[in-house]
């Protein structure tokens, strides 16, 4: 099925095929919390009980257990360098999450920051994207003696949509840095990007190679999870995302950077498998060539053979061509696959949360945060109730069996400018196996939520971690 654009849409029969590939459903879990996390299909699990026969550590022994799993390991990076259309593997270095690939462009520029420098980001960040430069500037350069300014782009209240002028004015010849969000996870905004980009390539900032013109940091955690993220036409310095937002087990995230940032920037980590082989010695030590001069200590080699496998199988699950199977190859993956997969996973979430939208506001004193209905935004909606807690409707949601999450979700500068007291409200999110009966379960569990609040407040949570129905 195609819609009126030519995008595949996902038919009834596709999504329920596509659900018997996850335990979730046998359980009756209603999982509208994907903007936190998604669930792993089954077959990630049955690939890691068979890669665990020829389990070996990387780079790091002669067996034919540790060549092919070295093997699996590197094609990983090919994987996922395809899937973000960036040129190599060698732009990519793997972390624990989003969190921690943001923290190491932090500390990998530290030196570099001059005083009376400054780092452009937007009141719309996620902690994880805001934190570590406020950290930068008010705690760790002081120490130095470098001032280092960090500066907040406003947004719209009504709208989510990020002040392009106020940005604008922030960024001078001193921003070192621009970073913005790729689409918040409570606003649900996704700020134009190739706007972005333009400010800070604008700015007249001198890097140390001579060049002008500001970095820009993209996170894309949420946009990587619903939409095809390009590295080249967003021309990102450097960009971050997890895959525990797309259907990976936890564990993995990925930071993109620039080659000729990687060839200049010092590594983030010391140690082991990322110095050249032999290359140490009292005085002296090189570093190995890229990616690898970014990989120090023994990797998540699970995770990430697991994170670039679940992307194959994604592709699997949602494209159009049944005869072509990805999962458990390492053959060069196409990129027009890359792009059919996300482009029918953002349709379909995209559709979902539309539905959810209309639904929502249709309730009396609910208030739905971020752009309106109908303007683009990421698979989340996030909604207060006046005089309701929004804990409170989380947990009659589950009472009801509907998975949410109450909150701040990490975006505490954006519940605070929005003077939302206390910084919470609560959000249901979508993704490729949510159904429009999970959307419409979901509406009416925070219906009821409103209108009988006292029902739920002694109700057990439905009981969704028995032992499930078993497997037909
Ligand atoms: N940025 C955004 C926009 C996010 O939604 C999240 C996850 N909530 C993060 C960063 C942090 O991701 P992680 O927990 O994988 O570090």
């Amino acid at each position: 099925m195609s819609d009126a654009q030519g995008v595949r849409t996902l038919a009834a029969r596709e999504l329920e095929l596509i659900r018997t590939e996850f335990a979730f459903p046998l359980r009756e879990r209603i999982v509208t919390n994907n903007a936190a996390s998604t669930q792993p299909p089954l077959a990630l699990f049955a690939l890691l009980r068979d890669v665990s026969e020829t389990y070996e550590n990387v780079h790091r022994g002669q067996s034919d257990a540790s060549i092919r799993t070295t093997e699996m390991f590197e094609a990983s990076f090919d994987t996922i360098a395809t899937w973000i259309n960036a040129p190599s593997r060698r732009t990519l270095s793997m972390h624990r999450s989003t969190t921690e690939a943001i923290n190491s462009v932090m500390y990998s520029l530290m030196a570099d920051f001059r005083d009376g420098d400054n780092v452009v980001t937007t009141l719309m960040e996620h902690n994880s994207n805001y934190v570590p430069w406020h950290a930068l500037c008010r705690e760790i350069l002081p120490r130095f003696g470098r001032s280092v300014q960090c500066r907040l782009a406003r947004f719209d209240h009504e709208t989510g949509e990020l002040d392009l002028a106020h940005l604008a004015s922030l960024v001078d010849e001193r921003t070192k840095l621009v970073c913005c969000t790729g689409g918040s996870n409570f606003l649900g905004t996704k700020p134009p990007l190739d706007a972005v980009r333009a400010i800070a390539s604008a700015s007249g900032y001198r890097r140390p190679d001579g060049t002008r013109g500001s970095l820009l940091l993209v996170d894309a955690a949420q946009r990587f999870a619903s939409s095809r993220v390009d590295v080249e036409a967003l021309d990102a310095d450097f960009l971050a995302f997890s895959f525990h937002k797309l259907l990976a087990p936890f564990g993995v995230g990925i930071l993109y950077a620039k080659e000729s940032l990687r060839e200049s920037m010092p590594p983030f980590l010391y140690g082991g498998d990322m110095i050249a082989e032999g290359q140490v010695y009292p005085d002296r030590v090189e570093y190995n060539e890229l990616p690898w001069k970014f990989s120090a200590g023994t990797p998540n080699i699970l995770g990430v053979i697991a994170s670039a496998q679940a992307l194959r199988l994604l592709v699997d699950l949602v494209g159009a061509d049944p005869g072509r199977a990805w999962f458990r190859t390492d053959d060069a993956l196409a990129p027009e696959a890359v792009d059919e997969a996300m482009s029918t996973v953002a349709a379909h979430a995209g559709f979902l949360t539309q539905r959810a939208m209309e639904g929502l506001s249709a309730i009396d004193g609910l208030h739905v945060y971020g752009p309106p209905l109908g303007a683009e935004r990421t698979p989340l909606v996030a909604f207060n109730v006046r005089g309701h807690s929004p804990f409170d409707i989380a947990r009659a949601l589950n009472a009801q069996g509907v998975e949410s999450r109450a909150g701040c979700h990490c975006a505490t500068l954006a519940h605070h400018e929005l003077g939302i007291e206390p910084a919470a409200s609560c959000r249901v999110s979508f993704t490729v196996y949510n159904t429009r009966e999970d959307v419409d379960l979901a509406v009416a569990a925070v219906r009821r939520a409103v209108a009988s609040p006292e029902a739920f407040r002694q109700a057990p949570p439905a009981d969704v971690l028995r032992d499930p129905a078993p497997l037909a």
